[in-house]
């Protein structure tokens, strides 16, 4: 099989907001970044609905289509967005390489990629519970009445009673939606005050729709391939009860995991897997790699503060190159 050699000053590794801000900048400093797509061309903010906190839409957007606008802008200015998957890295010595595949299940590398400087924006994926029944289908029900996004599989559970799991903004915000679909939400939280915002607290507890089951821990998801979801195994914390609670859908909004084990022999990260950078900048522990976004920033989380350290990430990085006397194009930028 033949590969492709692509040679890039930059090359910034996941497209949602960090990412496509980075490319931007980048671009802009006539660096013409390549972008490579993750899993999820966009980011998370492709399977949310309404943005309301994004500064400069003042009536809202829709995530996709905001994420549809970042993209246009960074082709704008000449950034490549190829969708490729990385198997592998070398970090080892500049110019860093990454092997890519056509896809996650292809056999062969068919891409080798060699970067001169590399930002990482890969995101963090949502996180499960680890139950019995969560697995994805054929194994258990993931798929089949089990979902982690709302936004993506609400619309099939229209009139149907569903129990969400998760006490944090993800929670509220994906309750709320499913109102518009489910005939009654039923959240479940193991403690008994949620972490949320809030303003979203508030707009939860002021839907009928919506009942709160404090202090419930969810221990097992039960069902049948042909029936999908028949019901949750509860167990009441404060009372140490266990019992059988029927739904017909398991929503889990629990929180996120970084996108990072590509980078685990390489690059210093915390004990859960977010990337470590110096100071107030964005350079990782390798000189060159640079790291943005929800791969590196447990604490904000936000899509504007990730286009914020995207944008951070890819000043880094010219200037990087204006040191090494690579950046060939224009030195002089004006961002
Ligand atoms: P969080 O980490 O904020 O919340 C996770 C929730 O899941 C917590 O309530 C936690 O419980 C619970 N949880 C975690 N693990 C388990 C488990 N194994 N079993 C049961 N429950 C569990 O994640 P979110 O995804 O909600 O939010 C992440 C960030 O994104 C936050 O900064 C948030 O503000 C932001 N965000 C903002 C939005 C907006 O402004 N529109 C929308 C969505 C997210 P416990 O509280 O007991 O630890």
């Amino acid at each position: 099989m033949s590969q492709t050699e692509i040679n890039r000053k930059v090359v910034i590794l996941g497209s949602g907001p960090a990412g496509l801000t980075a490319a931007i900048y980048a671009s802009r400093a006539q660096l013409e970044p390549l972008v490579i797509d993750g899993p999820q061309p966009g980011g998370q903010l492709t399977i949310t609905t309404d943005v309301e906190n994004y500064p400069g839409f003042s009536k809202g957007i829709m995530g996709p289509e905001l994420m549809n606008e970042f993209r246009a802008q960074a082709e704008r200015f000449g950034s490549e967005i190829i969708n490729v998957w990385i198997d592998k890295v070398d970090l080892s010595e500049r110019p860093f390489t990454l092997y890519g595949k056509a896809s996650q299940d292809a056999a062969e590398i068919s891409t080798i990629i060699k970067a001169e400087t590399l930002i990482i924006s890969t995101g963090a994926s949502a996180k499960w519970l680890g139950i019995p029944g969560e697995e994805p289908a054929p194994v258990g029900l993931g798929g089949n009445g089990v979902s982690a996004c709302a936004t993506c599989d609400g619309f099939f559970f229209r009139g149907k009673d569903v129990v969400i799991v998760g006490g944090g903004d993800t929670a509220m915000e994906e309750a709320m939606f499913l109102t518009r679909f489910a005939s009654k939400v039923n959240l479940m939280h193991r403690r008994d005050s949620f972490r949320a915002s809030k303003i979203m607290q508030e707009r939860v507890f002021n839907n009928d729709k919506i009942e709160i089951l404090w202090h419930t821990e969810v221990r097992e998801i039960l069902g049948t391939k042909e029936e999908g979801v028949t019901g949750v195994k509860i167990f009441n914390n404060q009372k140490k009860e266990e019992s059988l609670f029927p739904t017909q859908g398991v929503f889990v909004a629990i929180g996120h995991k970084p996108n990072t084990d590509l980078f685990k022999d390489w690059l210093e990260m915390d004990e859960t897997g977010y990337l470590k950078t110096e100071g107030r900048t964005m350079k990782t522990n390798i000189a060159g790699v640079f790291a943005c976004g929800d791969a590196q920033d447990h604490y904000y989380r936000q899509a504007v503060t990730a286009a914020g350290s995207g944008c951070m990430a890819a000043i880094d990085a010219e200037r990087f190159l204006v040191e090494h006397g690579e950046a060939v194009k224009n030195t002089e930028t004006n961002w």
